[in-house]
Order: C-alpha cells, then sequence, then structure tokens
C-alpha cells in the first residue's frame, strides 16, 4: 500500500507508462519515437497519438446522432444511455475494479467513450471527449510492454475491424498476472460507433481469448435485453412503411419499451441464459508472474 505517499496524477501514471505506438520504445521528448517518427501531443491534460477521424465518427447516421450527445452531455451521456437503452447489463465493472488496489495498480478502460469508473482509471478512446487521457488507435496502443494491471473493455470489440489485433495488444499491455475484462455483445442489432463488424458466442469469446488464461465467461446481459432491442428495431421498420425518416423517428420512440429489460434481473440468471444473451462478459489472466 503507498496511501501515505502523495497521490500521483492520473497524467504522470500515464506519461510514465507512454511508448512508441510502433516499437513499443521508450519515447523522447517531446512524445517522439526517433526510430519510427511517431510523434504524440500533449493537450492540456490529454495525450493523443491518433484516433478517429471525423470523417469516420460522421459516416454513419446514428453515430452522427450519438457522437452529438456525447459531446453535448459528456458524463451525463452514459446515465442517459443507462436509462434509455434497451440493454440492462449486469454490475461486472464494479467488483472487477475493486479487485485491484487503485492507488498502485495501474488500470486503464479502452473505448471508455464519455464514461469514468474511477479517477484513478485511465480513459483511452479513439474520440477525443473531456475525460480521455490518451486518444489513440485502441489497436496499437502507445503503451509499453507489461505496463498495465488491468485492463476493461465494455462494448468495443465489436467496433474494432480486427478484434485479434486488439485482444493482442490487451495482452501486450498487461503485466504478466494482470487481467482483462471484456464485455461484447452476442445478440444485439447493428449499431455503428463508428462501425460495427462482429458478435461473439460464449464460445468463440473464450476462443479470442486464447493466449490468456480464461477465468470466466459469463452472460453479460441477458435475453430481455436481446428481445426488446430486436423488438424496437422491427416495430419502427414495420410502422415506418419503408420510410427511412419514419423509421428514425419512431426509433427513439420505441424506448418506451426499455424498462422492460427489467426482467433480466432474474432472466439473466437463468441456465439456458446463453442461447439468447445480449452479450456476455469474458474475465481473463495474462500468464506467467
Ligand atoms: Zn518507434
Amino acid at each position: 500500500m503507498t496511501a501515505t505517499m502523495p497521490e500521483q496524477s492520473r497524467i504522470k501514471r500515464l506519461e510514465a507508462a507512454l511508448a512508441c505506438p510502433r516499437c513499443h520504445q521508450p519515447l523522447s521528448e517531446p512524445l517522439t519515437c526517433l526510430t519510427c517518427d511517431e510523434q504524440g501531443r500533449l493537450e492540456g491534460e490529454r495525450v493523443h497519438f491518433g484516433g478517429f477521424t471525423e470523417t469516420a465518427l460522421r459516416d454513419d447516421p446514428l453515430n452522427r446522432l450519438k457522437e452529438a450527445a456525447k459531446q453535448r452531455l459528456g458524463r451525463l451521456y452514459p446515465l442517459a444511455i443507462d436509462a434509455l437503452s434497451p440493454v440492462l447489463d449486469r454490475n461486472f465493472v464494479k467488483p472487477f475494479l475493486a479487485s485491484f488496489d487503485l492507488d498502485r495498480d495501474l488500470v486503464a478502460d479502452l473505448g471508455s467513450g464519455t464514461n469514468r469508473y474511477d479517477e484513478r482509471v485511465l480513459c483511452f478512446d479513439g474520440g477525443t471527449y473531456a475525460n480521455i487521457d490518451l486518444v489513440c488507435d485502441l489497436r496499437t496502443l502507445p503503451i509499453s510492454d507489461n505496463a498495465l494491471s488491468g485492463v476493461v473493455s465494455v462494448a468495443v470489440l465489436e467496433h474494432v475491424a480486427d478484434p485479434q489485433a486488439h485482444v493482442a495488444e490487451m495482452h501486450r499491455v498487461l503485466a504478466p498476472g494482470g487481467r482483462v475484462l471484456c464485455f461484447v455483445p452476442f445478440m444485439q442489432p447493428f449499431h455503428a460507433s463508428p462501425h460495427d463488424y462482429q458478435r461473439y458466442t460464449q464460445a468463440g469469446l473464450a476462443t479470442l481469448f486464447n493466449q490468456f488464461e480464461v477465468l470466466s465467461v459469463e452472460v453479460g446481459a441477458g435475453p430481455t435485453s436481446s428481445l426488446i432491442w430486436v423488438l424496437q428495431e422491427w416495430l419502427a421498420m414495420v410502422l415506418s412503411f419503408g420510410s427511412r425518416r419514419l423509421y428514425r423517428a419512431l426509433v427513439p420512440l420505441m424506448w418506451i419499451l426499455s424498462p422492460l429489460k427489467l426482467l433480466d434481473l432474474l432472466l439473466a440468471r437463468h441456465p439456458a441464459a446463453p442461447i439468447l444473451a445480449s452479450g456476455f462478459v469474458v474475465e481473463a489472466r495474462k500468464r506467467g508472474e
């Protein structure tokens, strides 16, 4: 425990973990790799190493709305999503974070969006939001090998074109014995952010993390969440009579059905829940130590 020591600022802890996103060697001042010609920049308390382009974020109409809401609502955005979303996820992140000593262990949320679970957790994202500590491409993290004790990734992997590369990066930046917690959807409609590429079954998720020691793969969000989201999209389609504009106007009205997700407080525990789960959560540990 280092409780008696003055708490180091988040940006200082991040800076100590930074490395070249290509060769993973330490950076020279100012945030430059002399070998690879890679350069980051510091803006206030935030480090930038690439990230999403403006065109990528504006490609999909729903994502345009989401980005505007994220920029406007900031930290209220995750609360709004919690209230309106058809998905009730089981409270898996809190217990995971509680298993670390966050004053000492460096834990990063990869693809945090505007959410921050704890002031001591680092927020990485491809988008630039007020809470982000590091703006970067999640597939090529500007973080040195074995630098992190923990990694959180919630509803991000489906948005990464090359999930294997992203998982390999999680493995590289984790110290031996370090742990990752990752939620990915199984039965969820298409949702770009800024893109959407894949879904995973329980076995598929375990296989994706097979370079780790997989500790558990559990239902992260239950069957009712799956059903409601599909029903909302289906109703908006049926009632819009082929009009794309009407469909888009109807989708938010369907959120009135979202509170039914509370049924998952029971159904997510059903033995058959993995068959229709909205998503799975894997906890895995990097071997060694
Ligand atoms: Zn380099």
